[in-house]
């Protein structure tokens, strides 16, 4: 399938790959397509990421660990909870590296390669780096990550490092990372692939093609946790294409969940603008959206307005709540990946809501010393049957 790359400010057009924002005006750039004849149906078999080919920008085979076609469960006891009849919950901590970030990789690394590039770089709060890790691993391509020093959970730094990734932690947080690493792939022949990458957002995408396949219709309204932002907008892209595309006659409502503690996009959109004041010093339980300057803040925004969604703010101790319900539910997850739970069960949403889905996007292993935090750890006893069964 044809496809070019176009500038969501200027509108500007690219045919060149190598490029990661407008070099006129310095704005995101999304894939489009010549969407006249799609190959594939949503007939609710065999899913995964590379059903959907045809909408997937490159030209060779896929590096692929067989990603995406996670489970959408249906969640009764928080549905109830919500006074929404149907909630499910799409666990993407189910992908090969333990988070929704596979999606994008096994598209942004398959790009890579096909770009002939001599190495891949990113800047991580922990799973990019896990996924980017592992899928150069499976290309047999060098891999950078640069991290903010002591605040990687453990999960996703053993990942990084396992799969051989060169980790470099800095003194500084996420944002000042990414700063780094963009610079640097524009120095050399290092191929970023932080979400400004628009092939990786390709891949995730997928979200909303499965969502679909599996359900045979379109969700009132999809839960995001928000971070960078580009998982929400690639998921918004995703339905808009459908509806192109015909499989589906309305979009669901986009509602994005931040940290109350890393809240850029929900100030922006509280106040009705198309774009964020950065926030310097961002902060967290949920360290996969502890961003204080999100690059694809803009394409979020649009993904809300558009959709006629909002974007809402959750506290920690919500976040932990939720992660616990999803538990209770048989769902294992890491705190930021609760956030789009917490979301929905705020009051203040005040639409008339039937069936949501909610993402969750990140593996409960990913990080143990929260777990244990707030679980707390076994009690030790003598190895006598007396002295358990008096705790029993
Ligand atoms: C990356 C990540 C997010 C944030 O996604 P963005 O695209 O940056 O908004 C949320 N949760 C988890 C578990 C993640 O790994
Ligand atoms: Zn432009």
């Amino acid at each position: 399938m044809e496809y070019f790359l176009r500038c969501i400010e200027c509108g500007n057009i690219y045919h060149d790959d190598l490029i990661y924002t407008c070099s006129k005006c310095n704005g995101l750039l999304e894939v489009l397509f010549d969407y006249s004849e799609v190959e594939f149906k949503l007939d609710g078999k065999d899913i995964w990421v590379w059903k959907y080919r045809d909408l997937l920008p490159v030209r060779i085979d896929p590096i692929t660990l067989r990603e995406g076609g996670t489970p959408l469960y249906n969640v009764k006891r928080i549905a109830e909870k919500s006074g929404i009849s149907r909630v499910y919950v799409k666990h993407e901590g189910l992908n090969p590296s333990g988070s929704f970030k596979d999606r994008g990789m096994t598209v942004g690394i398959t790009k890579a390669v096909e770009l002939k590039m001599r190495a891949v770089i990113c800047a991580s709060t922990g799973n990019t780096s896990a996924s980017m890790a592992m899928y150069a691993a499976r290309a047999n391509i060098k891999a950078i990550v640069i991290l903010p020093a002591r605040k990687v959970a453990a999960g996703k730094l053993a990942q990084a490092l396992m799969h051989q990734a060169r980790v470099i932690a800095i003194k500084g947080n996420f944002d000042r990372a990414l700063e780094i690493v963009r610079d640097l792939s524009l120095k050399r022949k290092f191929y970023l692939l932080n979400s400004i990458n628009p092939f990786r957002l390709e891949g995730q995408k997928t979200i909303a093609y499965e969502i679909v396949d599996e359900l045979g219709h379109s969700p009132d309204a999809i839960f995001v946790p928000v971070g960078n932002a580009g998982n929400i907008s690639a998921i918004f892209k995703g339905f808009v294409e459908l509806k192109e595309l015909g499989f589906i006659d309305e979009l669901p409502k986009m509602i994005g969940v931040q940290a109350q503690g890393a809240n850029p996009i929900y100030k922006a959109y509280v106040e009705g603008k198309e774009s964020i004041e950065p926030l310097k010093n961002p902060e967290t339980i949920a360290t996969a959206i502890r961003i204080g300057n999100p690059v694809n803040a803009k394409k979020a925004l649009r993904a809300v307005y558009k959709s006629k969604g909002m974007v809402i703010q959750v506290s920690d101790d919500e976040i932990v709540e939720a992660q616990k319900m999803l538990a209770k539910e048989g769902i294992g997850v890491e705190p930021a990946s609760a956030a789009s739970v917490a979301g929905l069960l705020k009051d203040s949403l005040d639409f008339n809501l039937e069936e949501v889905v909610c993402i969750a996007t990140g593996n409960l292993l990913k990080d143990p010393d929260e777990v244990i935090s707030i679980s707390g750890k076994p009690v030790e006893v003598e190895a006598t049957i007396n002295s358990i069964e008096k705790l029993l």
